[in-house]
Order: structure tokens, then sequence, then C-alpha cells
């Protein structure tokens, strides 16, 4: 990330409606060159069409964007040819192989003839299909279609990508590889990356900062870290003690200022609104109330912690 450069993205209340639907409602927000920028939100909270008005293939009702400098409605072309879209369902051909897939795509995106198929066998490289190269994608598992799209989306080596849903139906370990192919294409070839997720563990691994949508409306923004802070009354700590020393301890941790609720499960427990900073009072006056302990740990709240949160939904429910 880069904060002396223009952002990538700029939009400013950015609007789009379907009939009575707002999809997109004043979406106003920034991306940072070479960012990997998380965008959250539920089935139907407005992803895709964000993605389609940032791309120019789809016009907006209201505000304004640039996005690599351009406006995307007077400029879509030209933006176009300098930023990589992977969409939810990306379509291969399958009744063609992984390397013509891809020869086919680098001559539409005007990939000079000389630099073709040098490109084309770099990714496939890179996205270790090399040696299926040749033959047809109709017969690639699910992970090897999705690093096949990705490959598809870089063959013009574009500044800025969008990805939705890149993970979506892969096993854990197609999951890891693709993670790490994103945060190469920031970390090393300073890409800009827009990830559209329902993920929240892959947002908050990959993404620098994170954006929640909800019915088309910006409700968050902020880096995973920032936003997990705002929810700094959830913090918890985890307290395992001996049993002869269990009384004692429940009276040190009902002095704690600031604690909110006190669980009790066997000899484990475990109290919320307290967070890191507690733990060496804590530890100190439980060895000098002669307790033995064997376990004191704190749980930060994660970025599903904070999402659950803005969509008002208990976890688990
Ligand atoms: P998902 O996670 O399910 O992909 P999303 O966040 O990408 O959802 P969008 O696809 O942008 O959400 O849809 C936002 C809202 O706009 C939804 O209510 C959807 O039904 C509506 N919508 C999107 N595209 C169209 C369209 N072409 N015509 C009519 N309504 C649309």
């Amino acid at each position: 990330m880069n904060h002396n450069e223009d952002p990538a993205i700029v939009a400013s209340a950015l609007t789009r409606r379907f009939g009575e639907v707002t999809a997109v409602s004043e979406l106003t927000l920034e991306v940072l060159p070479g960012e990997v920028f998380g965008f959250l939100g539920h089935n139907g909270a407005g992803k895709t069409t964000t993605v389609r008005l940032l791309n120019g293939v789809l016009a907006a009702d209201g505000g304004t964007a640039r996005v690599l400098g351009l406006d995307p409605w007077q400029n879509g072309p030209a933006l176009r040819g300098h930023t990589g879209i992977l969409t939810e369902t990306p379509s291969l051909d399958e009744r063609l192989t992984g390397r013509e897939n891809l020869q086919i795509y680098a001559e539409l995106y005007g990939v000079p003839p000389a630099e073709l198929s040098q490109r084309v066998e770099e990714l496939l490289e890179a996205f270790e299909l090399a040696h299926r190269g040749d033959e047809k994608a109709g017969g690639y598992s699910r992970g090897m279609k999705q690093r096949l799209a990705l490959a598809r989306a870089l063959l013009h080596k574009p500044r800025l990508l969008f990805l939705d849903e890149p993970t979506a139906g892969l096993d854990p370990v197609a999951t890891r590889r693709v993670h790490g192919l994103i945060t190469r294409l920031s970390r090393e070839e300073r890409r800009t990356v827009f990830l559209c997720t329902h993920n929240l563990a892959e947002a908050q691994k990959l993404c620098d900062r994170v954006a929640v949508l909800e019915h088309g409306c910006l409700v968050a923004l902020g880096t995973p870290v920032e936003l997990a802070n705002r929810m700094g009354h959830r913090q918890r700590l985890e307290i395992e003690v001996a049993p002869e020393g269990l009384a004692a301890t429940l009276d040190i941790l009902r002095s704690i200022p600031g604690i909110t609720e006190l669980q009790q499960d066997n000899g484990s427990l475990t109290i919320v609104g307290a967070g890191r900073e507690v733990i060496p009072g804590l530890v100190a006056s439980l060895v000098a109330a002669g307790v033995r302990i064997y376990r004191v740990s704190p749980r930060e709240p994660s970025l599903e912690d904070v999402y659950f949160a803005l969509h008002d939904v208990e976890e688990g429910s």
C-alpha cells in the first residue's frame, strides 16, 4: 500500500436502483493502490452491482467514480484494459484446453502476438496448471478451473483486480493456494485487489481494510483490527484454575472493573468486557491468593464478531 499515490478507486455517493430496489446507495469509499480491499456483505447486499458500476459495465443513477484515474462510464473500454475481473461463476470454454482458453483471451485482451505465448506459459506455470495445460478445461477440478479463471483475469497484467468470491466452493488446500496468489499479487506485484467475499476469516487474513455493505449502504469501513477494536466490549478472557481455588478466583474476577458478564463452566471461567490488559494484575492477585492457575487466555474480537454485531445477528443463529 502506498498512501502517497492517487487512489485506485474513488467512489462518491454512488447509487444504483433496479426498480424499487436500491442495490447500491450513496456509496462513498477510496481504495489505495496495492491494497487488498475486502468488500463484505450478505447475499444481495450490492457487492456485484458495485463491481459492475466501478468497471463501467453498468450505469449509475447517481454519484461519481474515478477508477485508475478514469471515469468508468466515459472511458469504460480504456479502463477495462487495466482491470481484471473474476466473476462469481467464471465461464470457461470447457471444450478447449486450459492453454487454449488463455490463448483466446490473450488475443481478445490485445496481448501483442510476440508476447502472447510466453505470457500464457508464465501464467500456466504460476498457477500450477502447466502440466495439465493440454487437457480440456471441462475435465479440470473446481480448484483448477478457479485458478485458470484467475490466470485469465491476469493475462493483460491489470493494475486492479476485482475478485468476486474467489474461493467459493474450494477445498482448504485450493483455498490456501488462491489466498497465496492474492497476497503475492498485492505484496510482490503491487496490484490492487478489490475482494468481494462472505468469508470473514478470508477477509481477516487477506485484507488491509474492509468495508461492510448492508442493503446497498456502507455500514463499516476500516482495518480488520480497527473494526475489531470498536467491539472492545466484547473482549473475553478465559481462565482455568484448580478446583480448590475457584471461590477465591470468582471473588477476584468480580472485582475487575468493566466486566459485563462472568460465565462458569466446570473449572473454566469466562469474563466478558476485559482483555489482555488485565492479565498481569489478575495473575498476580491469583498467585497471591494461592490459586493454582492452569490457563488464562484472551479471546480478541474477530471480524466475525464485528460482522454479527453490525448485522444484529447472534453468532450461530
Ligand atoms: P451475492 O452475494 O448474492 O452475489 P451481492 O451483494 O453481489 O449478492 P447484488 O448482486 O449486487 O448483491 O444485488 C443487490 C440487489 O440488486 C439485489 O436485491 C438484487 O436482486 C438486485 N439486482 C442486482 N442486479 C439486478 C438486475 N440486473 N436486475 C434487477 N435487480 C438486480
